[in-house]
Order: C-alpha cells, then sequence, then structure tokens
C-alpha cells in the first residue's frame, strides 16, 4: 500500500497572515474529528498564504519552549504564532487560535 499525503486541517490566523495546512501522511484522509486528535509535534504543516498575498509555503516548526509556552514558527517568513503549552493537539491549536 502507498502512503498518501493529505491536507487534513485549514487553521485561519488573523490579520491576513493566511492560515496552517496541516499535513499529514496516511493511509487514507483522516476526517476532521481524527486529525483535531494529531498531536502538534507529530505532522509537518505548512504556512499557506491568503491567495491576494504572496505564496509562503514554508515548513513551520513547533517549537515547546517551557512549561507554559510553545510556538509555531514558519522557517520561510519568520512568522511566529504563540499560545500555551496546554495546547497539544490540532484541534485544541484550531480552538485556541479561533477563540483570541
Ligand atoms: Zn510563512
Amino acid at each position: 500500500m502507498t502512503v498518501h499525503s493529505w491536507k487534513a486541517l485549514y487553521i485561519p490566523l488573523e490579520d491576513d497572515e493566511g492560515e496552517f495546512v496541516v499535513i499529514v501522511e496516511q493511509w487514507k484522509q483522516p476526517s476532521e474529528t481524527e486529525a483535531g486528535l494529531i498531536r502538534l509535534d507529530s505532522e509537518p504543516t505548512i504556512h499557506h498564504g491568503d491567495p491576494s498575498l504572496p505564496f509562503c509555503g514554508g515548513l513551520t516548526r513547533f517549537v515547546k519552549v517551557s512549561e507554559t509556552k510553545s510556538f509555531l514558527f514558519c522557517e520561510r517568513c519568520g512568522l511566529k504564532i504563540s499560545f500555551s503549552s496546554s495546547v497539544e493537539t490540532l484541534g485544541e491549536l484550531k480552538e485556541h487560535l479561533l477563540n483570541v
């Protein structure tokens, strides 16, 4: 069997910063619920620009700085988004960013 890459989740960002697209490599496309349970440090995420802006497409890195603070950092454009270390899954991150 072949492992496919799926765009599993789109997480919109504030202030015209585009969105994070989460790519997972699995046998089949995960449902949004399944994707939401994936841990932040286990799958690559891509910073995807708004279509009207220059395309970024940079890989983002998840960094846990301390027991209370984590961030996602785009290797190409330098976008950095901080959030609480209690956020550990993609679903929690999406909820957190939508409620800020
Ligand atoms: Zn970027």
